[in-house]
């Protein structure tokens, strides 16, 4: 985002005490999407600081998006005509001790709960590779972190409030209206604006993070399932060369304080010397504390810290889930491509995740694992390299991740999703007239 940009925004979400006046953006500085890729298509952006400035707001609009803290790389959340942020609502945290639940404003962004909790002595059960995005955009792409008992975040939610297109408030909860529940938290951005997100937590819980080096890309043939579970949360990142993990990221929860020792050889890998960022030419310096330094868990689940700018910055992302049985052979149809992937390429990271369900996830029922891949903001090349990609991972019925870029077909999509005609019906309940619905909406789901 540009300097002036973020001047801007910063500024509207500071004295917005009113829904509107629209932030109409000037030609030059125009709202951007977090990495730059995209330039949305309108600039109108929208701040209610109270529910009900939202519901007259949606009476008032036949069509407009939520948006999130604009971290997708793709159109999900674009609009032609208006967006709706929820970043000045602020609604407080409660946590409820007793039935262990934290109920937030959907429009928080994870750093900020996380702080919370912490103070209050809880915890979430995982977080994603960056702390600062939104807990209902994040749920509503299904954005995960890795695990292979954890499922992604949204698996968290108890209970959410939305209010639909009619301006009516729907309160659904995991334990009350199962059915719609499951087909509403992973939203998407189809069936209303969230409002408040209920999320289950737990006591907090220290962490150490362990760097190795050079893990041989073969041993997961084998031992795929010993390697990820190494720890509380593992990542394995590789640039494609010479069949080889450069490095491996162990994440592992210290259990009443006991600290663990580390085993001098992981599979052939070494333990790494020094903090290490993922794409190992880059200073260390935004990334969470490694070298087995304990630490709290929003502190080093997450591989990148809250006040620094995450990952590469300028970039593109894509990625794809696999049932995790198949992923050393969807690995092996991927590496297959190295020549070609590896020039655009600034690293690639495999994760797991555990089935869920939650009929948009792309982990419904699914125990699963994701290769990810973070590119060079190139594109023209990106676009030619993707359908490559996807036809060999399609013998393993790879879905892509929601908020990243792909170019897989909707016909294909919907072959994917069992639950994909239902979720069409619930968003026509929520939404007839398609208020909320955009490009990517109607190519990919309707
Ligand atoms: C550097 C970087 C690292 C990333 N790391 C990970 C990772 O580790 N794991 C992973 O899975 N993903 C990752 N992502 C992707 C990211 O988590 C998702 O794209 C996520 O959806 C971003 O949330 P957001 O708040 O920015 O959503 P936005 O991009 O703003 O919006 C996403 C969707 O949510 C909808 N939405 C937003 N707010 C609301 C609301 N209140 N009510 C209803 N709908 C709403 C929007 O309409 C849109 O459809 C990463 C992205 C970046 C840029």
């Amino acid at each position: 985002m540009k300097k002036r940009t973020f001047i801007k925004l910063s500024s509207a979400v500071i004295t917005g005490s009113m829904i509107s006046p629209v932030i109409d953006w000037t030609q030059d500085d125009k709202l951007t999407n977090w990495a730059g890729n995209l330039i949305y298509s309108t600039n109108k952006l929208n701040n209610p600081t109270s529910i009900e400035q939202v519901k007259n707001f949606i009476k008032a609009h036949n069509k407009f998006k939520m948006l999130g803290t604009r971290h997708c790389f793709n159109t999900i959340a674009d609009s032609k005509n208006e967006f709706l942020s929820l970043s000045n609502l602020d609604l407080g945290i409660t946590i409820d001790r007793d039935n262990l639940t934290v109920t937030v404003a959907a429009g928080i962004r994870y750093g900020q709960l996380a702080e919370d909790l912490y103070k209050n002595g809880f915890a979430l059960h995982n977080l994603a590779s960056l702390p600062h995005i939104s807990v209902a955009g994040a749920c509503a792409t299904a954005t995960h972190g890795s695990g292979n008992k954890n499922g992604n975040l949204s698996t968290a939610v108890a209970a959410m409030e939305i209010i639909n297109a009619s301006g009516d408030l729907v309160v659904l909860s995991r334990k009350k209206d199962p059915e719609q529940f499951y087909g509403a938290v992973v939203n998407l951005g189809a069936l209303g604006i969230v409002i408040k997100i209920t999320l289950h937590i737990q006591p907090t819980f220290m962490v150490r993070q362990d760097v190795y080096e050079n893990l041989a890309m073969q041993q997961l043939e084998s031992h795929f399932d010993q390697i990820m579970g190494a720890g509380y949360s593992v990542s394995l990142f590789t640039d494609w060369q010479n069949k080889n993990f450069s490095e491996v990221w162990i994440k592992q929860k210290i259990i009443n304080g006991v600290d663990l020792t580390i085993a001098n050889d992981f599979y052939g890998a070494k333990p790494a010397t020094k903090n290490l960022h993922p794409i190992a030419e880059i200073s260390a310096e935004n990334c969470t504390v490694q070298m087995g330094v304990p630490g709290p868990w929003h502190e080093r689940l997450p591989h990148f810290k809250m006040g620094f700018t995450p990952s590469s910055g300028k970039e593109l992302q894509s990625e794809y889930f696999i049932p995790r049985d198949l992923v050393y052979k969807a690995i092996s149809a991927v590496e297959k491509l190295h020549e070609k992937i590896t020039p655009h390429l600034l690293i690639s990271e495999i994760r797991t995740i555990d089935a869920d369900n939650l009929w948009m996830s792309p982990c419904y029922k699914q125990q699963s694992a994701a290769i990810h891949f973070t590119w060079k903001q190139d594109w023209p090349a990106v676009k030619k390299l993707l359908p490559l990609i996807e036809e060999a991972l399609e013998p393993f019925n790879a879905r892509p991740h929601w908020g990243k870029l792909f170019t897989i077909s909707a016909a294909r999509i919907k072959s994917l999703y069992e639950k994909l005609p239902d979720f069409q019906q619930l968003v026509k309940d929520y939404d007839p007239t398609g208020k909320f619905r955009n490009e990517f909406l109607e190519r990919n789901i309707f």
